[in-house]
């Protein structure tokens, strides 16, 4: 589904990541930890086209295409998601109104007929009923003014609405408290039965990693993933920190 060779990615004209390789096949659940300012956010940015990343070499194929030569939107269509680590407020856009132009962009993209305001409606019901979501987000305008938790609740809507092949989290569970985590981990865990989807989470806590269970967590460190093991790794990460670990503090 996604690989990545030697990416190099500059922002603010300083090198972030450093050449850096990964490799996402379908179906996979794939964490990315490290310290703060390892490059993580920096990762999954870039490949959602970010602006503030800039490619300045590597290769990033997805879905067998040149993942470079689509823009922001054109990625969302052939379904990478990202939750930001702090998601955007745009007061003045409806969030319902949001969400119901993201999803038939997709569905037309998709060759499939476009939801009217009844329809629409009727798969909110649907998808956020399942997991007892509060629908009355949608009637906001989009994350003006939503708490930090709401935010979060909203980035799920999202997920469930649009269904997405390559779901990145970033730090989704960061504030949360232990039933919002285990919502997330319902619906992530719901979205991944479909086995076309992966994966990719940037998480520091085990809350969330044991309700996902990941097939390989990786540990970045100066724009670069530098260890790669399974759930174990986690674990060892979570008892021991990361000098244990082979991994001295960030030197920015
Ligand atoms: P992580 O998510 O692993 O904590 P980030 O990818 O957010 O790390 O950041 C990696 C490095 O890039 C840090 O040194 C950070 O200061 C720098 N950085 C991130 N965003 C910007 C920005 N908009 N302008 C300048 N530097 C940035
Ligand atoms: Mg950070
Ligand atoms: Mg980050």
């Amino acid at each position: 589904m996604l690989k990545i060779d030697n990416l190099k990615v500059n922002i603010d004209n300083k090198e972030i990541l450093k050449g850096l390789d990964l490799e996402i096949n379908p179906g996979e659940v794939h964490v990315l930890m490290g310290q703060n300012g390892a490059g993580k956010s920096t990762l999954v940015k870039t490949l959602s086209d970010h602006y503030d990343c800039e490619v300045i070499d590597g290769k990033i194929v997805y879905k067998d295409k040149d993942l470079m030569e689509l823009d922001v939107s054109e990625r969302a269509k052939e379904g990478i998601f990202l939750s930001f680590q702090n998601p955007v407020e745009v007061p003045g856009v409806n969030n319902s109104y949001f969400l119901k132009t993201a999803v038939n962009e997709k569905r037309k993209h998709d060759g499939l007929e476009e939801l009217d305001a009844m329809d629409f409606l009727k798969l909110t019901k649907e998808e956020l009923g399942k997991f007892d979501i509060d629908r009355k987000l949608l009637q906001r305008d989009l994350n003006d003014g939503f708490s930090g938790g709401e935010k979060k609740r909203n980035e799920l809507m999202q997920l469930l609405l649009l269904k997405p092949d390559l779901i990145m989290l970033d730090e989704i569970d960061s504030g949360l408290d232990v039933d919002a985590v285990k919502t997330v981990a319902n619906v992530v865990n719901d979205l991944l039965k479909d086995k076309s989807k992966s994966l990719l989470m940037i998480t520091h806590y085990d809350k969330l990693l044991s309700a996902i269970k990941p097939d390989f967590v990786h540990i970045m460190h100066n724009g670069k993933i530098v260890k790669t093991g399974d759930y174990n790794l986690a674990l060892e990460l979570d008892a021991k920190g990361y000098e244990a670990i082979g991994i001295k503090d960030e030197v920015n």
